[in-house]
């Protein structure tokens, strides 16, 4: 299926944006760029500004239906865990399938295009399988088909309820009996099976919960797991300073420590959240150009702190952004929050170029979600991006888009279809 689009303006990864892009677009990947053309009956014209679309790193599509119900009030992350927990007993494959069709059709009206899902919740609120194991994957995937948002089925590894404070792993408890395959050979060999579920716009990879649910020898099964499929790796990191403290109690070394020991840390690994790092850690995370994605809107509604965005990006670390809980979901809100929250925490702006925040929006997540010829407008990239309003004067064009307090979404396309339109 071939078609084309012409943008008023794109962002080909240039300073400022060119004017009067066609864009060409076959199989759902652009095959041509030509800047500076009029439109000659392109068959879509998109006025305002084009950009890549924007990849969500990090996204639990069913927190969606937390919203407006955990954020008041006292309580700590832990207890909106819990909050969580008691959400995740109540969930069937069905009633999952629906909940995320609207979460990603959420996604796509903020001009999101591809969707890390971080999935965890496997099997019944008693912990045996479903007849069909992979239920609540089909669900996912078949829910992003018919949103028709490109996903990343980040598929996770969960055996232990935590660490206990003399450092031993704590049996599963209550709401996380679902999320256990109950071993790390079990896990490979039911997401093996989900592999038919792969498609042009549908792909998986591996995740670790995290050091509190997953054992050293453990993780190495998912490492294995990756490596031998090429996918990428994700893992919640250093959310919290109790996880600190309880990996140093149980192995004498930090969550990244842990996985450096481990031979996790590489280019494929995705540290989600990556807040709480010693000196030594963002060195790791760096010198093996490891992706730390930020979760603004989330971190700062579960008073997780600030992680260090800019000195992570200094060592060699990627940037990428998800909306993990969906309290909002506004990819450019997560993009500008990643500057805006370091200017607070180091008293410095210009911390990160607005090309830099766009590309933490977009390419660095593709490349995070194992799609490397995403999140770019170039030929033989795959077709999704974004139309947004902006300032009209195309030396403001890349700032307004990015730090203006609402961005108005035109069209968002995924693959060369056009998947939500308020023009
Ligand atoms: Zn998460």
């Amino acid at each position: 299926v071939s078609t084309s689009f012409w943008c008023e303006w794109a962002w080909l990864g240039d300073p400022e944006p060119s004017a009067q892009v066609r864009l060409d677009v076959e199989a759902g990947r652009i095959t041509r760029v030509a800047a500076g053309v009029p439109d000659t009956g392109s068959a879509h014209r998109l006025e305002g500004l084009t950009l890549p679309g924007f990849a969500n790193a990090h996204s639990h599509a069913f927190h969606r239906a937390l919203r407006g119900r955990t954020q008041s009030g006292e309580g700590s992350f832990w207890t909106w865990r819990s909050q969580m927990y008691e959400l995740a007993s109540s969930l069937e494959p069905d009633g999952y399938h629906d909940l995320a069709v609207q979460t990603y059709a959420e996604m796509l009206s903020a001009g999101y295009t591809t969707v890390g899902e971080f999935h965890y919740l496997h099997h019944r609120s008693d912990g045996s399988p479903y007849p069909e194991p992979n239920a609540f994957t089909e669900a996912i995937v078949t829910a992003a088909r018919d949103a028709g948002i490109r996903i990343t089925v980040l598929d996770a590894l969960y055996l232990y309820g935590g660490i206990s404070p003399s450092g031993d792993y704590l049996d599963l408890e209550g709401g996380q009996v679902r999320f256990s395959d109950r071993s790390g050979d079990a896990w490979a060999r039911r997401l093996n099976a989900a592999l038919d579920l792969s498609g042009a716009t549908t792909r998986f990879g591996g995740a670790i919960h995290s050091v509190r649910a997953v054992d050293p020898e453990s993780m190495q099964i998912v490492a294995d797991w990756c490596r031998t499929q090429d996918a990428p790796i994700h893992i919640h990191l250093s959310e919290q300073p109790a996880e600190n403290e309880l990996c140093m109690a149980a192995h004498g070394r930090t969550p990244t420590g842990l996985l450096g020991a481990a031979g996790l840390l590489g280019s494929d690994l995705t540290a989600v959240h990556a807040t709480h790092l010693t000196d030594g850690d963002v060195a790791m995370l760096g010198s093996a150009h490891a992706t730390a994605c930020f979760c603004p809107t989330t971190e700062r509604d579960l008073a997780d702190g600030i992680g260090p965005s800019r000195r992570l990006r200094r060592a060699g670390a990627v940037l990428a952004l998800g909306s993990d809980s969906h309290a909002v979901i506004d990819a450019l809100e997560e993009a500008r929050a990643l500057e805006l929250n370091e200017r607070l925490a180091t008293l410095d702006r210009g911390n990160h170029s607005t090309e830099q925040l766009l590309e933490a929006a977009t390419k660095n997540g593709y490349r995070s979600l194992g799609w490397p010829t995403g999140g770019t407008i170039s030929e033989g990239a795959l077709a999704d991006f974004v139309t947004v309003e902006v300032d009209p004067d195309p030396r403001y064009m890349l700032a307004s888009a990015v730090f203006m307090t609402t961005t108005p979404i035109r069209c968002t396309v995924v693959g060369g279809v056009i998947r939500f339109d308020a023009r």
